[in-house]
């Protein structure tokens, strides 16, 4: 069959739409329809090239919600009409990882990694050439094939576009602070970069009955939508130092948690910097592959400050996705306040735009 897909073919240019050749599902493979799929900034670090994973040519995003159309031999979980997540992490329930409870870590990854089905073939292409697919996923595609072990069954009452922001921005925000720093009650928190993932760390903040919530950004209008999900406090880092500041709010002690939530060596230095003795750093924004951190290295031993890093929440998604949704549906998460801007797929450079300009929190793909 054919797919409106946006391919990006050259690092640092726009995407293009194209129509792509997909082939059917194989055995244990699914074919869906997408009908939402969000604008990450490691989306936009694929684009420009700072993150070179998958290999180009190859679609992007991997925030995304859609129907099943069709399934390949010795598929169980899904039938077609199904609505469904897809999780960015294939877990296979087998591997050295997924049996030591970090699914998240799933030695499947390394293979979806590189931007090919699990079997290292390829279902979508443009004439003679394969494409590749981020993340096993690739979902700015209107249709697009993914292994069976990608994709969760979901209420079909949830709306699309809120069950794809879940995949991605809530679960890695959420779950850094759930299930890596498992913040305690009454604990002080900073977030260094409040964009779609840095507001979920807040939300997980709030779940976790932290007490003073800091956000720091460069943007008032980000730390505004900052204060509407939770945060007590607001640091325009662009205007005051934020260590300063913090310190001084927190009577010189410094915060007992702080994320990165932007994926920078520098505000990752901060972010250290900012946790009190015994306190902990987590890193959740992905960096350039080139950047290095060099820091204090007395201070990890003799004041046991550790610096922890996160990954797609570091839980079972199958599991902490659903149990999102339906924290969304008691009212005790946001959804709805996430999805700032939404766009067709012809418009996704000008998204891509907004979200360098810092005017989202997510930008969504709605396909028809
Ligand atoms: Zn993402
Ligand atoms: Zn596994």
């Amino acid at each position: 069959m054919k797919t409106k897909a946006a391919v990006l073919y050259e690092y640092g240019k726009p995407l293009v739409i194209d129509e792509l050749e997909l082939a059917p599902p194989r055995e244990k493979e699914v074919l869906v329809k997408n009908k939402a799929a969000g604008l990450c900034h490691t989306d936009l670090s694929i684009i420009n090239g700072a993150i070179r994973m998958p290999p180009i040519p190859c679609i992007p995003g991997h925030e995304g919600a859609g129907v099943i159309q069709e399934v390949g031999l010795g598929v169980t979980k899904v039938k077609p009409g199904d609505h469904v997540l897809l999780m960015w992490v294939p877990i296979c329930g087998q591997c050295y990882y997924c049996l030591r409870d970090q699914p998240y870590l799933c030695a499947e990854k390394d293979k979806t990694r590189s931007g090919t089905m699990l079997d290292g073939t390829y279902r979508l292409r443009k004439g003679t050439q394969n494409i590749h697919s981020m993340l096993g996923v690739g979902c700015f595609s209107e249709y697009n094939v993914v292994s069976e072990q990608s994709v969760l069954p979901i209420d079909p009452g949830i709306p699309f576009d809120l069950a794809a922001v879940a995949g991605c921005g809530v679960i890695t925000g959420v779950g850094a602070v759930i299930n890596k720093a498992k913040v305690k009650p009454g604990s002080t928190v900073a977030v260094m970069g409040v964009g779609g993932v840095g507001l979920n760390v807040i939300q997980g903040a709030v779940l976790a009955k932290a007490t003073k919530i800091l956000a720091i950004d460069v943007l008032d209008n980000k730390l505004e939508l900052a204060k509407s999900f939770g945060a007590t406090h607001v640091i325009n880092a662009s205007k005051e130092d934020p260590l300063k500041k913090v310190m001084e709010i927190t009577k010189g002690i410094g915060a007992d948690y702080a994320f990165e939530v932007i994926g920078n060596a520098e505000t990752t230095l901060t972010t250290y910097n900012l946790i009190r003795r015994g306190g902990y750093a987590v890193v959740v924004g992905v960096p350039d592959l080139e950047a290095k951190l060099t820091l204090p290295l007395y201070e990890i031993p003799l004041m046991e400050k550790s610096i922890l890093g996160c990954n797609y929440g570091s839980g079972d998604s199958r599991v902490d996705l659903l149990t999102l949704l339906e924290l969304y549906k008691a009212g005790r998460i946001h959804l709805e306040q996430l999805v700032t801007n939404r766009y067709r797929l012809e418009e996704i450079n000008t998204g891509f735009k907004d979200l360098e300009a810092g005017k989202n929190a997510r930008g969504m793909i709605i396909y028809s």
